[in-house]
């Protein structure tokens, strides 16, 4: 009986919302679940470790594996590139886990098309003026950044059509127990557990 192959859960939003916050509580949580950790050309923050929240490259390594395919998906994002390795997934699939992507509107169009059982979550934030506060009092971004940032969220927002599950970042402990409950519901689907009853069916 073959079991089904990987939840791939896609999670976005515009750059503030907390959708890092959340996919680290999720991975934290659930052992089964791994983050896929992509590639970006962006610099490292201060308390960014290279290998675990990116793998942070030049812009030659990332043309390099451009060429050679390397990437299911990637883009230009507030002035960098950021792309998820074929590898993540592969890697997925041979620990036998269920794949969480944090990456943008782009992306998540991007693995939709390749992977369409993927499911995509787009967190927003409450109001755009507490999107605004909030990446302003993180403090990781630089005022140019910070500029990028603002200026994108609509864009990013408008795109909310591509996204099966549209969560909003109010209360943090209520948006992750949404969160949690998508993941919980979406692993239970007919045709990813069909094998267990199929196996009662085969005694
Ligand atoms: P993103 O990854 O979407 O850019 P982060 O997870 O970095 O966003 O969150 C942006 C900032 O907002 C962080 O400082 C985070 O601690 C804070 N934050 C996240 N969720 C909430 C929330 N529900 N209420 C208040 N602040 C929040
Ligand atoms: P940040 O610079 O704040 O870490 O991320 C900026 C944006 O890039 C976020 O919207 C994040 O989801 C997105 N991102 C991160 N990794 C990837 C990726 O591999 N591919 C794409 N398309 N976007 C990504």
């Amino acid at each position: 009986m073959q079991k089904s192959s990987p939840l791939l859960l896609i999670v976005s939003s515009p750059s503030g919302a907390g959708k890092t916050t959340l996919c680290r509580r999720l991975i934290a949580e659930f052992d089964d679940l791994r983050f896929s950790t992509s590639h970006t050309t962006r610099a490292p923050r201060p308390n960014e470790v290279d290998g675990r929240d990116y793998h942070f490259v030049d812009t030659d390594e990332f043309d390099r594996m451009v060429d050679d395919e390397l990437f299911i998906e990637w883009a230009h994002v507030h002035g960098n590139r950021y792309g998820t390795a074929r590898a993540e997934v592969r890697a997925a699939a041979t620990e036998k886990k269920d794949l969480l992507f944090d990456v943008d509107f782009q992306g998540a169009r991007q693995i939709k098309q390749q992977c369409p059982k993927a499911v995509s979550v787009f967190v927003l934030p409450p109001s755009i003026e507490e999107l605004r506060r909030r990446l302003r009092k993180r403090g990781t971004e630089s005022a140019d950044s910070l500029h990028r940032r603002f200026e994108a969220a609509l864009e990013e927002i408008a795109n909310h059509n591509l996204f099966d599950y549209l969560i909003v970042n109010d209360q943090l402990e209520r948006a992750y127990d949404t969160l949690r409950a998508v993941l919980l519901a979406e692993r239970f689907r007919h045709d990813r557990v069909v094998h267990l009853a199929e196996a009662l069916l085969d005694l």
